[in-house]
């Protein structure tokens, strides 16, 4: 239909006017700018030039009818002009609203001057009999005009986020609506929320330099109490959503993602099921970004990867696999960086579900000072029982053990020398019987205690191999130039498991104190590997 007809700019008037049917929370302001802004966009792609200033009438004040739209009837005056050949309204309801009286009107008006009617849809010629009856039914459209308005109000909303402005209602986190100004037109954008943005860097900066994973992630900014954008606790969900998403690299996109409805539970639901990748257009925001386009893409490139497998995952914690909370779970040494690498404050070995067993925490070099201790205070040990204790407990075994022999084999003669006296020397029958149920009783009660002597025996422990073990892992532990992985093999052929366990502290108050907090003791169990 566009081919048979052109205009030149100044041929055109524009009508802009809010109606009923235009989103009420919106200013009448806002919805003319975005009607605008779809006008000029068709009259740039048509015409070249966006239709002059003084051709545009903004019904600012409106009534349903035209003598209650003092715009309307300038541009009606107007369309007697021969030099003006249209009237570019976003849909022709725009122009009148059902009220046949006024439909008649505008009809014969626009028909007797040539004025065509320019929709971004489609442009009606009066004088054809078709495009008037498409008209007049138009106009009288009423149920199926919302839906006309929602594809209206998706095309305005699309040019909105073309021109890299956020229409969404409910701000990303980390920043806050507001509105800038674009020559006269108000243009929604958002602005940093400082709060929430130091929060955005540090998922980033965990995510990708530190290697924590999207529940630990979730754990940590628990512990630091910071509040999540809903509900009591931060959700994997809302991190994989947060590392996502390309506002904070200062753009804006548009979503595809349509409402669609749905029947449930015998009752039409309304959802937006998730988009899939290409569901959506990226566009240069108006906002200024929060994280730079290199973490992003790092991130993004880490969330390809598959998280469970962890193949290359490197040991960076020497007492990994080692401690764990009194809870069951595994304490896991945590770092607190700042987004440019330095160090914000001590890294921590931590419960990895401190949040709720509400274990204290301890610095993680404090921890390392204990094991330090554990090492030194049992080599300390081996030295001793190898020296004496150990051997001498062996030696006694084993004695025990010759004697309970010797007392079976002299139970044993006993009994033959009964037998012979028996049957030999005459001895009755009565007192051999009963000798001989004594000795047998004997030897049974012996022979058990040297099955359990021998049982028991200790296996004998090469001290001096378990001192050499220790002092390895202890020597490599103090040694900076040796990896934490190589610690982690040594640390863990000395020690089976440390359970851990400590107060949280809490903040003290009063003079003097300055908010310090109180020292809870750190309680170790410790399991050796012998
Ligand atoms: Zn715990």
């Amino acid at each position: 239909m566009y081919e048979n007809y052109t205009f030149k700019p100044d041929e055109v008037l524009e009508y802009l006017r809010k109606s009923r049917s235009d989103d009420p929370t919106l200013t009448v302001e806002e919805v003319l700018s975005k009607h605008e802004a779809i006008l000029s966009e068709w009259s740039i792609r048509n015409m070249d030039a966006a239709v002059p200033e003084e051709h545009i009438y903004r019904e600012v004040v409106s009534g349903e009818t035209i003598a209650d739209r003092p715009e309307m009837i300038k541009l009606l005056k107007m369309i007697e002009n021969p030099r003006i050949r249209g009237v570019l309204v976003v849909e022709v309801q725009r122009l009148s609203r059902g009220d046949l009286e006024d439909a008649g009107r505008i009809i014969k008006l626009f028909r007797y001057t040539n004025t065509m009617i320019i929709t971004p849809m489609k442009i009606y010629n009066l004088h054809d009999e078709y495009d008037r009856d498409m008209f007049e039914r138009e106009l009288k459209r009423g149920n199926e005009f919302l839906e006309y308005q929602k594809k209206i109000m998706n095309r305005g909303r699309l040019l909105s986020v073309s021109q890299g402005n956020y229409v969404g209602s409910v701000p990303p986190y980390g920043y806050d609506r507001t509105v800038v100004m674009d020559g006269k037109r108000k243009c929604p954008t958002l602005k940093i929320n400082e709060e929430q943005a130091s929060v955005v860097r540090m998922i980033f900066d965990l995510y990708v330099n530190h290697d924590m994973g999207r529940q630990k992630i979730c754990n940590h900014l628990d512990e630091l109490h910071i509040k999540p954008p809903k509900g009591t606790h931060w959700s994997p969900e809302t991190v994989v959503d947060m590392l996502s998403n390309v506002h904070y690299t200062g753009k804006v996109k548009w979503n595809w993602r349509k409402t669609v409805t749905v029947i449930e539970n015998q009752e039409a639901v309304k959802t937006r099921p998730k988009s899939k990748d290409g569901d959506f257009l990226i566009y240069d925001g108006k906002h200024e970004a929060i994280i730079s386009d290199e973490l992003f893409e790092a991130a993004q490139a880490k969330k390809g990867r598959n998280h469970r497998a962890k193949p290359t995952t490197k040991v960076r914690n020497p007492l990994a696999g080692l401690v764990y909370c009194s809870c069951g779970r595994a304490m896991s040494l945590r770092y607190y960086k700042r987004p440019d690498g330095t160090e914000r404050s001590a890294p921590r070995l931590m419960c990895d579900g401190q949040f709720r067993c509400n274990t204290g925490s301890c610095r993680y070099s404090e921890i390392l000072i204990r094991v330090n201790d554990i090492l030194e205070c049992s080599i300390a040990d081996f030295e001793v029982q190898l020296k004496n204790d150990d051997a001498l407990s062996t030696d006694l075994h084993k004695k025990m053990i010759s004697q309970l022999e010797v007392k079976l084999e002299d139970l044993k003669n006993k009994e033959i020398n009964q037998w012979e006296k028996y049957s030999e020397e005459g001895m009755p029958k009565e007192i051999f019987d009963k000798l001989n149920e004594k000795v047998l009783k004997e030897q049974a009660d012996v022979s058990a205690a040297l099955a359990q002597a021998r049982a028991s025996m200790p296996s004998p422990v090469d001290y001096q191999e378990r001192i050499n073990c220790f002092t390895d892992a202890l020597e490599a532990l103090n040694d900076d130039s040796i990896d934490a992985e190589k610690k982690n093999i040594l640390l863990k052929n000395c020690i089976d498991r440390i359970t851990y366990s400590r107060e949280r502290p809490v903040r003290m108050v009063g003079a003097g104190h300055h908010g310090t907090w109180t020292d809870t003791p750190i309680n170790l169990e410790v399991k050796l590997r012998l």
